[in-house]
């Protein structure tokens, strides 16, 4: 039997960052569903296709796209019809448009069905906006991370920096405050706090001290089920 941590919030909780070393330190397989959105929009927008006027076409492409999340000791490499992507998914035209396709319920449908073959008999750690909800309803453990919007835009306007993306303060905030409004109030699988989930807000937490939270909680959980 498998034993699955499932993570949701919006951006900028750190959500991201936390999964990954969750899922190093406790050996659970890592699974970035953001990450595929992001892939399918990266394709769509290859081919030219830039907006729900083409909603056809978009099913069609995520029926049909490849994507691998190949993990290596220290990172996690996202590849798209057997190309390296992990880089070219995180500029800004990809994240605005991976909100807009994901908001398509085929495209979820096909992305869900995905996700679920993915962890099927492994121990994962899965983070997105609909993994307490839609995908895995019956985890094990049910996460909500949470943070004041200004404080998560902070956090992406220095992560962006980091990675040499131009993108002002303000800019950022805009962009996630459509992005969220978008992403929690779509019809299918909208971001939402499942009832059972545990909420954390890490507006005064550290990365560290979040990660530690969560790792208890795990812990507990794993105990439990092994009783
Ligand atoms: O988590 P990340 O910011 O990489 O996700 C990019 C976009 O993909 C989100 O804004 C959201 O629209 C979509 N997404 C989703 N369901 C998930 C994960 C991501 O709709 N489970």
């Amino acid at each position: 039997m498998s034993f699955v941590v499932a993570i949701d919030g919006p951006s900028g909780t750190g959500k991201g960052t936390i999964t990954k070393l969750i899922a190093k330190e406790m050996g659970l397989l890592n699974i970035d569903t953001g990450a595929m959105y992001r892939s399918l929009a990266l394709k769509c927008l290859k081919l030219g296709i830039k907006s729900l006027q083409e909603k056809e076409k978009i099913i069609e492409i995520a029926k049909n796209i490849n994507i691998e999340i190949q993990h290596n000791a220290e990172t996690q490499e996202i590849f798209l019809d057997g190309e390296n992507v992990s880089t070219e998914i995180r500029t800004k035209e990809v994240t605005a448009f991976s909100s807009t396709v994901s908001s398509i319920p085929e495209v979820r449908e096909v992305m869900v069905s995905m996700q679920k073959k993915m962890a099927q008999n492994k121990d994962i750690i899965m983070e997105g906006r609909d993994i307490t909800t839609v995908v895995f309803p019956n985890a094990d453990v049910k996460i909500y991370l949470d943070a004041s919007m200004e404080e998560r835009a902070r956090r992406r306007y220095e992560e962006n920096k980091e990675k040499g993306l131009q993108m002002s303060y303000e800019e950022t905030l805009k962009a996630m405050e459509k992005r969220d409004y978008d992403d929690s109030h779509r019809e299918v699988g909208p971001l939402k706090i499942a009832g059972d989930a545990l909420v954390i807000d890490t507006t005064k937490l550290t990365i560290e001290e979040v990660k530690e939270k969560i790792k208890e909680i795990i812990n507990k959980s794993y105990k439990q089920s092994k009783d």
